[in-house]
């Protein structure tokens, strides 16, 4: 894998690979007029799913439409994979790799009124996470490729993924079976993230910041007062980076502000560890003393435990401690291949257009994504597609009452990744 991207690299820059770029170019001008041919359709599906939004686990109707969609096109469909989870297949007319595409199906719990005129019609339920757009730019992908059939290497596979919001689908799909019904080389997928509509972003490694709990365990002690000083200060100096003040929606709003937000070099969100509290309680007969955190490292979350033990130890309530430990794991980042990442941005660089592909320089804090599961089993890369629009007053970040997505994204989406994909399949 190393070698064949340290050639591919050598080629592009010599600029052997001519051939393959006319190819490239030549097969996203096609894919770019298909997906223009069934956008309209496409913005059609994503409102009728926003109208009718439904939460983790009820995606009954949702998987549904996807599924006839998918046999409509004339891919091979299997249902009710790990609950409401979809499977289409798409094969090419001739062997290649095999490439899996994962889009997420359910919407989210909130009493805060829709922003947009096709307003959900289920009371307290909403898309503000963008499976909507997820799910309707898988649809248009597979509708796209399927059009490209015959110029298609190998097989892809399109997963529709219910409950990641309780971040239970891609565990429970693998766990009914999914990894026997496909046999996918790599895997991809998508999150609508804050940025402009069509931007893409993307990352090697973590995505977002690991979180945890960590519980540290002492004998029945006289000065708690005393004990809990002594360890918040402890933790409060670990503390790197990013300023405490604020709540994290404060912190959440800068991962888009174009000098310190992700897409800038100078990120804050590079290297640090944000407390989110320590205190000490009392079970029974033990004092427990527990701190939650976000950390970027993970050599440094795997170090922590030992380096605040060290500090107790050399303190005068070491004669209290009994234990250290992680008693809870809040993580769900992402962990992009890094040769694929590299692989992929040279190949949506080989046709997108230069400013629309941004790295990433940092690691979001407080998100998850169980698109991890999949990738502890297939090498992939999840990219972030932005969806917002400034002048239209469109701001597409995740979870926030407001989100809204500017539906141009999707017929980007669409044609940047079917070609993604098209280029995946085909590649030797
Ligand atoms: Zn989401």
């Amino acid at each position: 894998m190393k070698l064949k991207s340290i050639l591919l690299l050598l080629l592009l820059t010599t600029g052997i690979l001519c051939t393959q770029c006319d190819k490239n170019t030549s097969n996203f001008q096609q894919i770019e007029k298909q997906t223009d041919a069934i956008y309209s359709s496409l913005v059609k599906i994503r409102r009728d799913l926003h109208v009718n939004p439904e939460l983790s686990k009820q995606e009954k109707r949702t998987s549904q439409i996807v599924a006839d969609y998918l046999r409509n096109l004339g891919l091979e469909v299997k249902t009710n994979i790990g609950g409401n989870g979809v499977v289409g297949i798409l094969k090419g007319g001739k062997k290649g790799r095999n490439i899996a595409w994962r889009a997420d199906m359910d919407a989210i719990k909130t009493d805060d009124p829709d922003v947009v005129d096709f307003k959900s019609q289920n009371k307290g339920i909403r898309h503000i996470c963008g499976h909507d757009v997820h799910t309707t730019i898988a649809l248009g992908i597979a509708n796209v490729l399927s059009q490209q059939k015959e110029n298609l290497e190998g097989t892809v596979y399109f997963i529709f993924q219910p409950a990641e919001e309780t971040f239970t689908g891609a565990k429970d799909m693998i766990a009914d079976g999914l990894f026997d019904i496909i046999q996918p080389d790599e895997i991809y997928g998508l999150h609508i993230g804050p940025e402009a509509s069509g931007v893409i972003n993307v990352k090697a490694n973590e995505l977002f910041a690991y979180q945890k709990t960590l519980q540290v365990k002492f004998k029945p002690n006289t000065n708690k007062k005393e004990l809990e000083s002594f360890m918040n200060a402890i933790v409060k100096g670990l503390v790197r980076t990013i300023e405490q003040n604020g709540s994290p929606w404060d912190i959440i709003n800068k991962i888009s502000d174009s000098k310190v937000g992700l897409t800038n070099k100078e990120t804050i969100f590079k290297d640090y560890f944000i407390l989110q509290g320590g205190r000490l309680t009392t079970e029974k007969e033990d004092t427990f003393y527990n701190a939650s955190f976000l950390e970027t490292d993970i050599k440094r979350v795997n170090s922590l435990p030992f380096e605040i033990k060290k500090q107790i130890l050399d303190s005068k309530f070491k004669d209290s401690f009994i234990s250290i430990e992680y008693a809870k794991d809040y993580s769900g980042t992402p962990l992009n291949d890094p040769e694929l990442t590299k692989i992929a941005s040279q190949t949506i660089a080989s046709f997108y257009t230069k400013k629309m592909l941004a790295p990433l320089y940092g690691q979001a804090p407080y998100f998850g994504e169980d698109f991890l599961y999949y990738q502890q089993k297939v090498p992939g890369v999840f990219f972030f597609l932005g969806g917002s629009n400034v002048e239209k007053g469109i701001v597409s970040m995740p979870h926030t009452p407001n989100f809204a997505v500017d539906e141009t994204t999707i017929k980007y989406g669409v044609q940047s990744f079917a070609a993604l994909i098209l280029e995946r399949a085909n590649s030797k």
